[in-house]
Formats: structure tokens, sequence, C-alpha cells
């Protein structure tokens, strides 16, 4: 545990983020947060709402974000003056392994502004090595509560696994949903992209072999999950609808 707050603490150097004390919830402002969210008006993360915020909070603020998105009823923002206040410091409250996919941009379907989630975003929103490392930074580092891993429908990555694509770095790429792929049983008939069905059974299988393969392949996030330090969650999102439907 020593080790890792050391470790914390030099990503945040190396970030370029203030190096922080043990966090220690400031009521003041957590009441003026609390003050803003009841006006419909969107709080800036600080350290202190951050520190204040459990697993279980975190998940249930992008579900509220989500359910405020699809009720037409975003939180009011001032983006640039959010720049401002983050510019010293960003405490976000999750980071978000999601798609490329244009539809899906995680700000607005949750509602969240700036400095509010991490986002790694690759096609096929699939684990590596490099993407386990952001997530490491993300919440050994920088204090984040919450690992989501969303897909979507409609996913084009998926489709191309499904398909066996070959083309230029996507051969690579595709190789790594492909494990969903062969995952999925029950659709011996039409096993393409041209069978709906067998494509949403692989994303919804996708998601959640990337979440076991966090915990498998991570023992930094395993071991912050295992503390309820963190949680792990999965979740699609259907981009003819808007809706995040949580696993
Ligand atoms: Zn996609």
């Amino acid at each position: 545990m020593e080790h890792l707050e050391k470790n914390r603490r030099g990503f945040l150097r190396a970030a370029g983020g203030t190096v922080l004390a043990a966090g220690v919830a400031a009521p003041a402002a957590l009441a003026t947060a609390s003050a803003q969210a009841a006006e419909g008006a969107a709080a800036t993360q600080t350290r202190e709402s951050q520190a204040a915020t459990t697993p279980q909070q975190a998940l249930q603020m992008l579900k509220d974000g989500n359910a405020r998105f699809l009720a037409g009823k975003m939180r009011q923002r001032d983006l640039l003056q959010q720049v401002k206040a983050t510019g010293d410091g960003q405490f976000p409250f999750a980071v978000i392994l999601g798609c490329i996919d244009s539809r899906a941009p995680n700000e607005w379907i949750f509602d969240q502004g700036v400095g509010d989630i991490f986002n790694a975003r690759i096609a096929g929103n699939f684990i590596n090595d490099d993407l386990l490392g952001s997530l490491e930074f993300a919440c050994a580092a920088a204090g984040a509560k919450l690992i989501l891993v969303i897909g979507h429908t409609e996913c084009g990555a998926v489709k191309g696994a499904c398909d066996d694509i070959i083309l230029g770095n996507l051969t690579h790429m595709l190789a790594n949903i492909r494990p969903a792929v062969a995952a999925v049983t029950g659709f011996e008939s039409d096993r393409t992209s041209s069978n709906a069905a067998f494509v949403q059974a692989v994303a919804n299988k996708n998601v959640v072999l990337a979440m076991a393969r966090i915990r498998e392949r991570s023992a930094i996030l395993r071991d912050l999950d295992d503390k309820g330090e963190i949680a792990i969650a999965g979740a699609m999102y259907d981009v003819r609808t808007g809706q995040v439907t949580f696993m």
C-alpha cells in the first residue's frame, strides 16, 4: 500500500498535478457542490469531492447522468470556467473504457463536464497492456473510483471481428476482439455481421471479457477492487436510443 501511494505521488508529479496528502473531505466545499447540484448546475470535481465519492456513488453518478441525458435535463455548465478550475489539477471520479465510435461521446451520454471522467477509447473497447496502464494511471495515481467498460450497439469493430476482416493494422487490432467472437455460442447458422443478434451477443461478451481481463492482468487494479477502493462495472450503449444499460 505504501509503495502504491508513493507511486501515486510520482504519477501525479509526472502528470503535472498537485501532490496530494491523504484526502480529507472539506465540508464547506461539499456543501457548495451539493447546493449547485440541487440547482441543476454542475459542480466541478475537486480533491474533496473525489475523496468523498465511493465507487458505488460514482456508478450512481453515471446512471443519473444518463437519465438526465435521456430526459433532456442535462446540467448547466460553464465549460470554460471548468477548464480554468481544473487547470492546476484533475480529480475525476471515474474512468471509462469505450469505443471510438462518434455516436458514443461519454461526457454527453453521461452528462458530465470537464474534469469529471477519464476516457480510454479504442475501437472495440478491449483491454491491452497500454490500456491497462491508462486505467492504472486513472485509478491508482489520479484517484478515480470506478472503471466502467462500455460497449455499444452497431459496433463496427465488433462486426469486423465477426467477419474476420483483413485490412492493414486493423487485422491485428481486431484479433483482440476475436476471443469474444469465439466465446459466443448458439448462433451456428450465421456467425457473421449480417446476424444482428450474434453481433450484439459478441458485443456483450466483449465487455464481460474486458472486465475480467482487467482483474486478471492488473494486480494493482485487482487489489484496489478487492479492497473496495474502486469498482469495475460494465454497460452497453444503444446508439439508436441514447440509453445505457448497466450489466
Ligand atoms: Zn464501436
